[in-house]
């Protein structure tokens, strides 16, 4: 009987373990992938996401038509569609990798109760992580929940090696079944916002190994000192990726020992960063209320004081402060923020501004293209002190230091704020203490607010709201 291989958030026919046991099971194979935000719960995929998701579903197609295999497209809910699909193709098996956000887990569970008790074999693999949420322990049998001896951990195991897809034995069917069209999940927005992500982005898997395959071959040895400039391109930039399982965690690891490049510094820490998405899933899976709450059970009661005015021009890069607002300006306009400058937003909100962590977690939720459950989740509770081996609350970054340590020639600032671009690098990150010709003819206030809180009454309002914290205690 015919395999159904559900694709997921594994959008790649390399290292993919539920595709390689579908053609290894004999049968024809059947690709299957089923747009079901219901079954994601309160986390439906958001604005820049799904745009990412069509061109990943594109290029997944064109990839499995290379191999006489088409991508047969569902929209709907899982279960029903699932069921549809078995009926029309009688397939007698149905393969999936395993996901690990919360809603995910009870859908998937549901789902593959179902097809047992129906006779069918339902199986799942793990294709998105290292090692799965429950195989890493500390010594009490609990997870970690901090980071370094977590990883210490994870390190002195094996990392499994990619899977071998040997889709030259992959049959296709007699019939396909009934597809949709890409168009018809209507992925892409209505209104053109999209437009500044084509020249940042090429979001096919061939793009991903392209630029993993650099980055291991020079031994990653720009990472360490590069990987907190904004103004550089320092980093991998796999995250959307990894999040869409385009190339996966096991490919970077062989990748780095293909070119010896495991041990170097840079190298360590690159995967060590792999290790923080690794860390974030873990903890999701063991602490599924993480999305919502905060780890730390006492930071329920933090004092926030909600305000939508303050929300809305973080929001739109409007905050007075450069180095925020030119991320703010980033995320918007590409999907994507510099890992330093989301930490410098996120403080910012939560703690000058003491707007709720969670909000900040939404808007990066509908904005970045790697939005992902775990590590979003994990950034936000870290930015806010109230995660595992977060940042403590007290600890405010200072947004006109942080702007000037790691965008020290205003580079970044002047890429995405381009009324500041006549600004002296002298007073780049603070324009309004600048005058005459250090501002060059641009007037604070006009074209660009003044401060939206300054930064020392934001500083010690952040304080106090955590000392009356404290006080509950
Ligand atoms: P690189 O530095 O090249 O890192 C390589 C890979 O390691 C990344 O692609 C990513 O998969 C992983 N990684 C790196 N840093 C982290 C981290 N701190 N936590 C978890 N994984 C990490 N990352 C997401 O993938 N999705 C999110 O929704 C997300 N939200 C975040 C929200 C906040 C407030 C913060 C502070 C961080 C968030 N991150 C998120 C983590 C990090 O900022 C991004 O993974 C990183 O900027 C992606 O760029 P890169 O691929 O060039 O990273």
């Amino acid at each position: 009987t015919p395999t159904l291989i559900w694709f997921r958030q594994d959008l790649r026919i390399h290292d993919n373990p539920a595709l390689q046991a579908a053609i290894e099971r004999g049968g024809s194979v059947i690709p299957v992938y089923l747009f079901d935000e219901a079954g994601e719960g309160d986390w439906r995929p958001g604005g820049a996401s799904c745009w990412w998701l069509h061109h990943a579903l594109q290029d997944l197609a064109a990839q499995l038509d290379k191999h006489g295999l088409r991508l047969i497209l569902g929209i709907g809910q899982s279960a029903s569609e699932l069921k549809r699909l078995i009926a029309e193709t009688g397939a007698g098996a149905v393969y999936w990798n395993r996901r690990y956000e919360p809603a995910v887990i009870l859908r998937d569970a549901k789902i593959k109760e179902a097809l047992t008790q129906r006779g069918l074999e339902a199986k799942s693999f793990n294709s998105a992580l290292v090692f799965e949420p429950w195989e890493i322990k500390n010594q009490s049998g609990k997870p970690f929940q901090v980071f370094t001896p977590y990883w210490k951990h994870c390190l002195k195991r094996a990392i499994p090696a990619p899977v071998e897809v040997e889709l030259k034995h992959a049959h296709a069917p007699r019939n396909w079944p009934a597809t949709r069209a890409l168009e018809e999940l209507a992925l892409l927005p209505r209104i053109a916002w999209d437009t500044g992500f084509f020249p940042f982005w090429t979001p096919t898997s061939a793009a991903a190994k392209q630029r993993l395959g650099k980055l291991a071959a020079s031994h990653a040895s720009g990472y360490t000192r590069n990987r907190d400039r904004p103004d550089m391109d320092g980093t991998s930039r796999l995250s959307p990726y990894l999040h869409f399982g385009q190339i996966g965690p096991r490919e970077v690891f062989a990748a780095f020992a293909r070119y010896d490049a495991e041990g170097t510094k840079g190298g360590r820490k690159f995967l060590s960063e792999i290790g923080w998405r690794e860390f974030s899933y873990q903890l999701l899976y063991h602490f599924p209320h993480i999305p919502t709450e905060p780890l730390r059970a006492e930071f329920n009661h933090f004092p926030w004081e909600m305000d939508e005015t303050l929300l809305s021009a973080w929001q739109k890069g409007l905050t007075g402060y450069p180095i925020v607002d030119a991320g703010m300006r980033q995320l918007w306009t590409t999907g994507w923020m510099h890992n330093r400058v989301r930490m410098i937003v996120a403080s910012l909100l939560v703690k000058h501004l003491l707007v709720p962590w969670q909000e900040g977690a939404r808007w990066f939720w509908d904005t970045l293209v790697d939005a992902d459950l775990a590590s979003n989740t994990q950034g936000w509770q870290w930015s806010a002190g109230c995660g595992a081996d977060a940042a403590p609350y007290f600890r405010v970054f200072n947004p006109i230091l942080q702007g000037q340590k790691f965008d020290p020639n205003g580079d970044y600032v002047r890429e995405w704020i381009p009324e500041l671009r006549p600004v002296a690098t002298s007073i780049i990150h603070k324009p309004w203490e600048g005058g005459g010709e250090q501002l060059g003819g641009v007037v604070i206030g006009r074209d660009y607010p003044t401060p939206i809180i300054d930064h020392s009454r934001g500083r010690n309002r952040a304080l106090q709201a955590y000392g009356k914290l404290k006080a509950l205690r």
